[in-house]
């Protein structure tokens, strides 16, 4: 241990960690493509994306050569007032590619944000059109997760979420079971009947029902039938509540689509998307949502909509995200995650017969084992770190969501790595 790992231990706050007993950190000196290079020179295969973002990997010249180019004109201007380049091109290519009944965005500064801006807008737009201090609150499933803040909090799975830490501190929200029909299964109407039941008694009282499309992310991994969602529309449509798509995790072509939407063909009121916007490069977010949305919100009382964070559209992060997402399209993006799938599931199907795991799943670029027990998630990382690849568990899930560059060695070293470490003894 150096002088600088005591200061981190004694001084910094990792995520989710204890300052009496901190989990072991690892110092990483550089990264380049996939491989994350630590200050005593071990290498390590990312299997993480550094959570979802990284998808063109480390260190990309088109990515760096954005940054410096923007850096050289401005890093920062106040967004009140002021416009600029980045934001509005990168304003255009995103509503490019969104759902197309899209027609606003509120750039935030990171995933929680966005939610939060999210649900302001719902609640704004609710008020706006039913005059009804009632119809404020938010429903969801279970298993899911939203972010850190407050009220994204509120809706993130309260068992394994973070409202009993909080007790009656949070808002009170209506949960519903996770949808129980999986992506592949066949579709089952009664995986909707709560939702449905939830909805009709308590619309009045409903600005939105939120939901992670498809893949719900760090609240459990879960892949869900396309059909719920053209469901919850049709409910949302029936009782005029709107329907909010959280795609943080799920946007710029983890899930196999650019955005995981497009697996239903269902078109939300108000749309999240960060992480992987700016290629892991900056913290941004953006919020979208329709004209109907957002002129509801500017008839309302406030006359605005009530938000307008400091950093609001950076144009660093614009210049980036601008540049990510351009670079995303111009690859084959969709033949890449196509096969990473394909050898995700090849390489994790010997982990299917072992007793110690539950369940293996597959979509896009994400690999989820989950076990039968929680993992020590220290243990593991040092195992992890022993054999040069990075992946970091939660609860009883090990998963990995890679870079879309990685190789076909570099996969099949990553996974194997992975499962020689989670095998029965
Ligand atoms: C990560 C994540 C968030 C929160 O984003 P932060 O940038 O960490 O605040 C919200 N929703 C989903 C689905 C996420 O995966």
């Amino acid at each position: 241990m150096t002088v600088n790992d005591i200061f981190d231990r004694e001084h910094l706050w990792h995520p989710y960690t204890s300052t009496i007993n901190p989990l072991p950190t690892y110092k990483v000196a550089s990264a380049q493509g996939v491989t994350l290079t630590l200050a005593d020179g071990t290498m390590l295969i990312d299997g993480m994306s550094s959570w979802w973002c990284a998808i063109h990997g480390y260190n990309h010249p088109v990515l760096n050569e954005a940054v410096t180019q923007q850096l050289g004109r401005m890093s920062h201007v106040m967004f009140g007032g002021l416009t600029h380049e980045p934001a509005i091109e990168l304003g255009k290519l995103l509503l490019s590619i969104v759902p197309p009944n899209m027609n606003n965005i509120f750039y935030a500064d990171s995933g929680s944000v966005a939610v939060e801006v999210a649900m302001k807008m719902a609640i704004q737009a609710s008020l706006s059109r039913f005059e009804d201090p009632q119809k404020v609150n938010f429903v969801t499933i279970r298993r899911g997760y939203h972010g850190d803040t407050w009220n994204a909090m509120s809706v993130c799975d309260p068992v394994t979420g973070m409202h009993s830490m909080f007790g009656s501190a949070l808002s009170r929200r209506y949960f519903i079971e996770a949808p129980s029909c999986r992506f592949d299964d066949e579709w089952d109407p009664a995986c909707c009947r709560e939702l449905e039941r939830t909805i009709r008694l308590h619309h009045n009282e409903l600005a939105a029902l939120i939901l992670e499309p498809i893949v719900q992310g760090a609240g459990g991994m879960r892949f869900y039938h396309p059909n719920y969602l053209k469901v919850a529309r049709e409910l949302c449509d029936q009782y005029d509540i709107l329907l909010i798509f959280d795609e943080i995790a799920t946007g710029f072509g983890r899930t196999g689509k650019l955005f995981a939407w497009e697996h239903a063909d269902v078109k939300p009121d108000i749309m999240c998307i960060g992480k992987g916007l700016t290629g892991g490069y900056m913290t941004m977010s953006a919020v979208l949502t329709t004209k109907e949305v957002a002129d509801t919100i500017s008839r309302g009382e406030a006359g605005v909509l009530m938000h307008g964070p400091t950093f609001m559209g950076n144009p660093l992060a614009c210049a980036v995200a601008l540049a990510s997402t351009k670079l995303l399209l111009s690859t084959d993006w969709q033949a890449k995650v196509a096969h990473i799938e394909e050898s995700l599931r090849r390489l994790l199907a010997p982990a299917k017969e072992w007793p110690n795991v539950a369940d293996v799943r597959v979509l896009g670029a994400i690999g989820v084992v989950e076990m039968r027990r929680t993992v020590d998630v220290g243990a593991f990382q040092k195992e992890c770190v022993k054999r040069g690849i990075w992946v970091r568990p939660f609860g009883r899930l090990v998963y990995v969501m890679p870079p879309y560059v990685i190789s076909d060695l570099q996969l099949q070293y990553l996974i194997e790595n992975m499962l020689e470490i989670i095998r029965p003894q």
